[in-house]
């Protein structure tokens, strides 16, 4: 006879940008597999299955977070700031990578990190790796111990930064074709290779090309920055002066697909927005770094109204927290900060609501894998936390019946703490 497993709990998961679903009591029916068979209110029937119940009465089932866009091995130094972008990518960022050419360096970094993702509720991750192969294996590796789904990527430079993170252009080409043999699809998809150019100065335009063909052969994901900064855009048409614009050097390279993430995009002009548009790629917001090296605010309702798919990217290290909760308060916060210096626009703030769809089925949305992850619902992957919201009522006031005071509170109470037990496809892979 097979077994189910119930969870019982308070149920919330956002089912668009506007709306979400709470229930109270609800019961989450999960088969051996771990698919959500069900969702209901009242007890499910046992007969034709053996039940697991776990009861969490008290407790809230919030689908896993998704972070778009962070960096492995810069999670150690978060909050150390030099400047602004490419002075921190110099000073701090490509010396610390550089320390994963150890095997023993990389699995530190790769067991911790993962971790620390897990403990905060992250069940989904798109995160560069180094520019060595190796590293990119390890992580890889750590990922598959550590049951979190994973978009992982070595990142692909071959110009314009110190030569012990640099390669030569075709040996890059052959790594990637390797790593997407080897990890890409692996354990029913939860773990995938993608594509990490890092950004157009560190890539010639052959690397470029040559990734973009090997995107449409294998049909694999890529993950690239742009227009983050000002002096990062001056550099980048610096190098590229022939090409329109920024968008337009990953465009013509064959860079923008329905599988391309493009990070932070703070200054695309209406022409880049559109290419985006046509190409389908989709967009990375990470509030928390564009505001920590002063990169700027991105115009967040300008280009949710262009219908590009937006998610949510903590971008640790340049973001100073892997928790998912941090950056929804971030996303909020900046963009009151765009209504309050021009308060003659009808510009209106994300709410808390929007927040918690960014960061859970919008992402599930720009990864393109909303059949499968991203909220509660039948048919889809058992990817959950149990919160201990009751710590945060401490005084029994009435919070929480309405679920847009209990999404705000936790976005504002650090969240994260409160993590008790996370589930990735049924399975407990983290226990506080
Ligand atoms: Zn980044």
């Amino acid at each position: 006879m097979k077994t189910k497993k119930i969870i019982k709990g308070k149920l919330l998961t956002a089912i668009s940008p506007n709306r979400v679903l709470y229930l109270d009591p609800s019961y989450l029916v999960i088969s051996e597999d771990g698919v959500i068979e069900d969702v209901c209110k009242e007890i499910p029937k046992s007969g034709e299955y053996d039940q697991e119940f776990y009861d969490y009465s008290e407790k809230l089932i919030c689908p896993g977070f998704i972070d778009i866009h962070n960096h492995l091995p810069q999670f150690t130094l978060s909050g150390l700031y030099r400047g602004n972008l490419l002075e921190w990518l110099s000073e701090i960022v490509f010396p610390a990578e550089g320390r994963l050419s150890s095997p023993e360096v990389a699995e530190r970094f790769a067991e911790q990190f993962f971790l620390e993702l897990l403990s905060k509720g992250t069940t989904t991750t798109s995160s560069y790796v180094t520019s060595h192969k190796e590293a990119t294996d390890i992580a890889f590796r750590y990922a598959e111990r550590s049951g979190i789904r994973a978009f992982l990527g070595n990142v692909l430079m071959d110009q314009n930064a110190p030569d012990y993170l640099i390669n030569d252009t075709q040996v890059l080409l052959r790594d990637s074709e390797g790593l997407i043999e080897k990890w890409d699809g692996y354990d029913n998809g939860r773990l995938r290779y993608v594509l990490t150019p890092r950004f157009a100065p560190t890539c010639s335009f052959d690397l470029l090309q040559g990734i973009g063909k090997i995107a449409q052969k294998h049909g694999v994901h890529i993950q690239t920055h742009l227009a983050e900064s000002k002096e990062e855009i001056a550099t980048a048409m610096d190098i590229f002066s022939d090409f329109e614009n920024y968008t337009d050097v990953y465009s013509q390279a064959g860079l923008l697909t329905e599988r391309t993430i493009a990070a932070h995009c703070i200054y695309l002009n209406d022409s880049e927005i559109e290419t985006l548009q046509k190409t389908g790629a989709k967009i990375s917001h990470c509030p928390s770094s564009n505001r920590f090296l002063q990169s700027g605010i991105m115009p967040y309702r300008k280009l949710e109204k262009s219908g590009i798919p937006i998610g949510l990217g903590t971008d640790v290290g340049a973001g100073y927290s892997l928790s998912m909760f941090s950056e929804m308060r971030e996303a909020i916060e900046s963009s009151k900060t765009i209504h309050f210096l021009d308060p003659s626009t009808d510009y209106k703030p994300i709410t808390s609501i929007e927040a918690f769809y960014l960061a859970t089925l919008g992402g599930a949305k720009a990864l393109s894998l909303d059949d499968e992850t991203g909220s509660l619902e039948k048919g889809k992957s058992a990817d959950f936390s149990i919160i201990d919201i009751a710590q945060l009522n401490v005084f029994n006031e009435d919070f929480f019946s309405n679920p847009e005071d209990l999404i705000s509170k936790l976005i504002y109470s650090s969240g994260e703490n409160y993590i008790e037990k996370v589930f990735i496809k049924g399975k407990l892979v983290y226990k506080k």
